[in-house]
């Protein structure tokens, strides 16, 4: 037993003894040292009330979770560490089990989801891809990843979810598009029929729209190629029936110019068998004359028949020679429709130099772009390039050499878009490129490796090795801006591309 002691000292031997044993000054140690020398029992500190709040943000996923609950709330009540040991490894025990048999329908469902379930999941949406066809690079790395969860022995259930329910989000727009592909099926179904019927001209039209609608129903449909074939039929129809109404016209005229032919050759018979006439009855009747008086007027006659004969022989000659020149122009015109015709169906919508799209054929690509982009809520970017000093090149090598020039940047722009970008001759030198699914960053960096392709891949005039670069200014389509306004901006940015020193990408 300590001898009594005055407070006063107690505290300052309290406070040499925190300092001795190096324990931190707090008010609890403190304490717990005053205690000891004073000799008073040291009662066990237990903080209840923290931990109740950390008890209160425990939750139950399971019965045997709360029957722990309950237990480590009479332990904190009774100030039992032991009790609140227990209580919390079983807890986190019970939360352990649980999260083997979860369901993620409901917290509390007893229900296990098995992992034959999940399997058969997967199968089934394994043979749900092909009728998707999806041509969605990314989807269809969300698709693997989620079949790849759905049969692991444990699966992460959560990440399983966040995928399974993007695939759904994925198949209801899936289910609207083979719908809207069926309906414009059956529309181009008519229209061919519609067309055959009109049909009257030469068999390869029938062959060349056969062609493009076995083209376009090669899997993987799309409502985009759907949609191109249904334009250029429609295209080819009103050429055709315009077409046909001339080329009906020119044969009715070879045939109106065959009967004046006809008419001619008639009557240069009859002028010449009255000729003959005249001679065989001339001669008869200078076989019975008797005197030179009477040989006069005959020969005159004579004279007179052989004259109008070869004035007739002229005219018919002359006219007969016109009319082989207005045959010749018929024929070369219903040739050239001949040629329009079999043309007409690559050209409504192609710039015939680059076969790339002309504008009329940009803006229903445009058109095609912008709804998808706001029905599928992603970006569309759009880039307008005009090739750097064009004029000096056409003026020092010549036109056709231009031309050329801008075929060599057609290929290699088309080697290095991807399949779903679009390209299209705006003007003399000028294209522009639709990039769907493509934020401005990323249509930027397409642009300078497009310029970087050109300096890799020169132009070869002759043996003269030239480098063709260009200017461009990409924008990106806001949700509601138009089409025009869009290129506006992408334009405003190639010129700024031009005055900041050409041969460069700038963002409008
Ligand atoms: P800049 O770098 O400022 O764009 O100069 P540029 O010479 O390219 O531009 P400019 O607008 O002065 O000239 C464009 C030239 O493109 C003029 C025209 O003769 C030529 N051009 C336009 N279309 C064709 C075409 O189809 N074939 C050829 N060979 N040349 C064309
Ligand atoms: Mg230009
Ligand atoms: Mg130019």
């Amino acid at each position: 037993m300590t001898p009594h002691k005055s407070p006063s000292v107690i505290a300052r031997e309290a406070l040499r003894l925190l300092t001795a044993r190096k324990l931190p000054p707090t008010p609890l140690n403190y304490q717990e040292c005053y205690n000891e020398i004073a000799g008073i029992s040291n009662p066990s500190f237990f903080p209840e009330a923290h931990l109740r709040q950390i008890a209160l943000a425990l939750s139950a996923r399971n019965p045997a979770q709360q029957e722990q609950l309950d237990l480590l709330d009479t332990a904190i009540g009774k100030g039992s560490w032991q009790g609140v040991e227990t209580a919390l490894i079983a807890y986190n025990k019970a939360g352990m089990a649980a999260v083997d048999t979860v369901d993620f329908s409901s917290e509390s469902d007893p229900h296990p989801i098995d992992g034959d379930f999940l399997r058969k999941l997967a199968q089934m949406i394994e043979s749900m891809l092909p009728a998707l066809e999806s041509d969605d690079a990314r989807f269809s790395a969300q698709v693997s990843s989620l079949l790849q969860t759905l049969r692991l022995p444990s699966p992460d259930i959560q990440r399983a979810e966040q995928d399974l329910s993007s695939f759904s989000h994925h198949l209801s727009f899936a289910a609207e598009e083979q719908a809207e592909i069926k309906q414009a099926l059956l529309k181009l179904l008519h229209l061919i029929i519609e067309n055959i019927s009109k049909l009257t001209l030469a068999d390869s039209w029938l062959d060349g729209q056969i062609g493009a609608l076995l083209n376009a129903v090669k899997p993987p449909l799309t409502l985009r190629r759907l949609d191109d074939v249904e334009r250029r039929i429609r295209d080819v129809m009103v050429k055709q029936e315009a077409a046909k109404g001339r080329s009906l016209q020119a044969q009715e005229e070879m045939r109106r110019m065959l009967g004046a032919f006809i008419e001619r050759l008639a009557s240069m018979n009859d002028s010449s068998s009255s000729f003959q006439h005249k001679i065989e009855s001339s001669a008869r009747q200078i076989e019975q004359i008797d005197s030179l008086e009477q040989l006069a007027p005959l020969l005159r006659e004579v004279i007179d028949a052989s004259r109008t004969m070869a004035d007739e022989t002229a005219m018919a000659r002359d006219q007969l020679h016109s009319l082989q020149l207005q045959v010749q122009a018929t024929e070369a015109e219903i040739a050239k429709l001949h040629l329009e015709l079999h043309n007409a169906s690559a050209s409504a919508r192609h710039d015939p130099l680059t076969n790339t799209l002309n504008r009329k054929g940009l803006d229903e690509a445009l058109a095609r772009e912008i709804s998808a982009m706001r029905r599928k809520d992603t970006q569309l970017s759009v880039a307008l390039l005009d090739i750097d000093n064009f004029k000096k090149l056409n003026d020092r090598l010549g036109h056709d050499t231009g031309d050329e020039a801008l075929l060599h940047l057609v290929k290699v722009v088309r080697e290095n878009l991807r399949p779903q970008d679009t390209l299209a001759r705006y003007g003399g030198e000028e294209f522009i490129i639709l990039m769907p699914d493509t934020g401005l960053d990323e249509a930027h960096i397409a642009m300078t490796r497009l310029q970087r392709e050109l300096t890799k891949n020169y132009f070869l005039a002759g043996k003269e090795k030239l480098l063709i670069t260009f200017s461009a200014g990409v924008a990106l389509l806001a949700r509601e801006e138009s089409a025009a306004d869009a290129i506006r901006r992408a334009d405003q940015a190639m010129y700024l591309a031009k005055r900041a020193g050409k041969n460069r990408v700038m963002v409008g």
